[in-house]
């Protein structure tokens, strides 16, 4: 009996502006059709050699251990927390969104103490509050977000690293959304371990979690006394697969592998100042058109990042009516608010492919209506204009 019941594959056109996943350059989507060989095939070795240089080149790290873990960016967050720390270790962890949240969830599933630093949701953490925590004594690692995509919040990350090494502790840096949209420079910052996800400003579909290293990272997962409690996410035996033994552990996921692979050499064609100065004018651009439509953004001016704008849902404005609106008459995917900020925030992404001056028009314009749709006045005209006084200034 043939059952033909469900039909092909056809989701709505889409422009997608939430925080990932991301539209794609068609080169990736053409790398996802490449025919799939094996996993210890000699050419996927080379491909997964070239992958491995261009994720060291997007994290400006030398670091040896760099891999992209099999999993989305929370498997990276997971992957570097549960092979440094050990029951009953101390960490330092940083909350001042949902992400931050998410470190502490997984520090105490491994048995872990979190001693939480904490920033009310759209502040930036204050670095005088992680050397308090130091001061207890026998923290292992720092756990930070560089852009807390709940809230838009651009967190400088420097000093807190800094703050950290003195106190011989670890840095742990979740670049998960700022990867390949801003600076994320793991060496230069000494920071010890860092993890990002490949569909955000990478533009890579969602599946792979660019994952490094330092040798001080290395050493602390070499001095174990336990074994890593996630055999999949063991590092000791995924770098065993990633180097020179090539020893099986689990089947990569091939297409995803040539897909990151496509999108990180669109990304190094580019050039990255260039790709971060492309999300600091569009992202500013945004911004300006949507508070000459009156509207407030949560993060403050000075650590507002780029590639994702959390903006206040005004009072007597129907959230989702205005995110149904605009997928159904547009096919502009926008987010909604995450934790404290659900339903009384939209998340604007402009993250790698999506980040496109077409896109802040589209967005800008598409809102405006909406939001008049709901008795909100907005002038596109106005929000246009300041949009591209903006882009004019950087
Ligand atoms: C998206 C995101 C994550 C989680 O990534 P997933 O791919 O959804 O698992 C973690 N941290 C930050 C800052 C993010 O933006």
């Amino acid at each position: 009996m043939s059952d033909n019941r469900y039909g092909e594959l056809r989701p709505g056109q889409r422009v997608l502006m939430g925080p990932g996943p991301t539209d794609l350059d068609p080169r990736v989507l053409r790398a996802l059709a490449t025919p799939v060989v094996g996993h210890l095939d000699p050419d996927f070795l080379h491909i997964m050699n070239d992958t491995r240089d261009l994720i060291r080149s997007a994290f400006a790290t030398n670091n040896h251990l760099t891999v992209a873990m099999s999993g989305t960016g929370s498997a990276g967050m997971e992957t570097c927390l549960v092979n440094l720390l050990e029951p009953g270790d101390r960490a330092v962890v940083c909350v001042n969104g949902a992400f931050g949240q998410r470190m502490v969830d997984i520090v105490g599933r491994i048995g872990a103490e979190a001693i939480v630093v904490q920033a009310p949701w759209g502040r930036t953490i204050d670095p005088a509050d992680v050397e308090a925590a130091l001061k207890q004594g026998g923290v292992k690692l720092v756990a930070l977000v560089h852009v807390e995509t709940s809230t838009g919040v651009w967190q400088p990350v420097e000093e807190i690293a800094a703050l950290a090494r003195a106190y011989d502790a670890l840095v742990v840096l979740d670049a998960v959304s700022s990867l390949g949209g801003a600076p994320v420079l793991v060496d230069a910052w000494q920071v010890d371990a860092a993890y990002s996800g490949s569909q955000k400003c990478l533009s890579a579909p969602p599946g792979l979690a660019p994952v490094t290293m330092s040798e001080r990272a290395r050493a602390a997962i070499g001095r174990r006394r336990t074994k890593v409690q996630s055999w999949y996410l063991d590092l000791t035996m995924i770098e065993n697969y990633w180097g020179e033994a090539r020893a099986y552990h689990h089947t990569a996921p091939i297409s995803m592998v040539y897909a990151l692979r496509e999108a990180l050499r669109i990304a190094a064609e580019e050039g990255w100042e260039n790709r971060w100065r492309r999300h600091l004018r569009l992202g500013r651009a945004l911004q300006a058109g949507l508070e000459a439509m009156g509207l407030s953004l949560i993060a403050p001016p000075e650590h507002r990042a780029p590639m994702v704008t959390a903006v206040r849902v005004p009072e007597g404005v129907d959230e989702a009516a205005v995110r149904r609106q605009l997928l159904a008459d547009y096919g502009l995917e926008i987010a909604g608010g995450l934790g404290e900020f659900k339903g009384r925030a939209w998340r604007i992404g402009l993250m790698g492919n999506s980040c496109q001056w077409k896109n802040v028009v589209l967005c800008l314009t598409a809102l405006s209506v909406a939001l008049r749709a709901q008795g909100y006045k907005a002038s596109a005209d106005e929000a246009l204009a300041a949009a591209q006084a903006a882009l004019a200034a950087y």
